[in-house]
């Protein structure tokens, strides 16, 4: 019998539940390093992840290649399962067009505030990228 080395010191999981708070709406909230998108990462068999990506794939399983992993609560940096769920590029963009234009303008702000370029407001919220520039100045 050999023992199993873990250069982390402890498995994945417990790396998790140790890195988190709990705030209270209850979303799982990442307290290590916050990429400049707003994302929780963690270091993983010589590679920089996304926490939330870890956390699903510990708690609840793998993800596909072609599934982004979406927050239901909007928080990037939350870890919660519960508040995870799996969602392909396409889905993303037909939820984006069921939002009212004057929504999409209060989240372009939320998200401007957050760290988030504005290309990437433009593809998340399916918004005209001159619009977009426009509506945030
Ligand atoms: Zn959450």
């Amino acid at each position: 019998m050999s023992r199993q080395v873990r250069p982390s010191g402890l498995p994945l999981r417990e790396r998790l539940e140790l890195s988190k708070v709990v705030d209270p709406s209850g979303c799982w909230l990442w307290t290590l390093h916050i990429s400049s998108k707003g994302y929780g990462t963690i270091w993983v068999a010589g590679k920089t992840q996304y926490a939330h990506r870890m956390a699903y794939e510990v708690f609840v399983g793998p993800i596909p290649v072609s599934m982004t992993v979406h927050h239901k609560c909007g928080t990037r940096h939350c870890m919660n399962p519960e508040h995870l769920e799996l969602c392909s590029a396409s889905e993303n963009r037909k939820r984006a067009a069921r939002i009212p234009l004057e929504e999409k303008i209060v989240r372009a702000h939320e998200m401007r505030a957050q760290g988030y370029s504005k290309n990437d407001i433009s593809v998340l919220l399916g918004m005209n990228g001159q619009l977009v520039k426009r509506v945030l100045g």
